[in-house]
């Protein structure tokens, strides 16, 4: 295959010109706090894929379970079939032929997803990961930060500060609770803006 222009993106961001050779995989991330849309997003990329008649293969892990058991579900109810996997490495028995693959909730899995993000890619395959950046205290929320440093296309997805409207880049607890992992939407947490995140003590 030579010189081929894949235009197959979200929001123009990539444009993959492949000049010799077999054609690339390649890893993009989608990341910002909660409310943000990152699982609209991801799912508008896989339903792009699916209508161009992409095979597509959707994981979460299996830790994830607020909507739907075999779906992932974003906040205002879009949902795609998905295959809970307790285990990054799970993924790798059970991506099959797909072509077009979806993370969803990724700083839920290990520090082993980079690597099999890797060798997703590596071996031809269009990976697109979601996930928490920062977790509720305002740290990196790892393996995030790792798979930005792995991808080739980064989208920030921003939220509205639920207090004074500004963008929101924080998830605030609403809640008292220090467990890292804390499962809930707008019972739980609000998106904040820098000004109002008010870390916890
Ligand atoms: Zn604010």
């Amino acid at each position: 295959m030579h010189s081929q222009i894949m235009r197959s993106a979200p929001l123009g961001i990539e444009e993959v010109v492949v000049l010799s050779g077999k054609p690339s995989g390649w890893i993009e991330v989608i990341c910002g706090s909660m409310f943000s849309g990152k699982t609209e997003e991801l799912i508008r990329r896989l339903r792009r894929a699916q209508i161009a008649k992409q095979k597509v293969a959707i994981f979460k892990p299996k830790i994830d379970v607020r909507y739907s058991e075999d779906h992932i579900v974003s906040h205002n109810q879009q949902k795609i079939p998905s295959i809970a996997v307790k285990h990054a490495e799970d993924i790798l028995k059970k991506v099959g032929d797909a072509r077009v693959l979806g993370i969803d909730e990724a700083q839920f899995f290990d520090s082993s997803l980079v690597d099999v993000c890797r060798k997703l890619a590596n071996a031809g395959r269009r990976v697109i990961v979601a996930g928490l950046d920062k977790d509720y205290r305002g740290e990196p929320f790892e393996p995030i930060p790792q798979m930005l440093c792995e991808a080739e296309y980064i989208t920030k997805t921003l939220a509205i500060c639920m207090q004074c409207g500004n963008p929101a880049s924080y998830t605030q607890r609403i809640l008292p609770s220090s467990e890292r992992v804390l499962l809930g939407a707008t019972d739980v947490y609000e998106a904040r803006c820098r000004n109002c995140f008010e870390p916890p003590k």
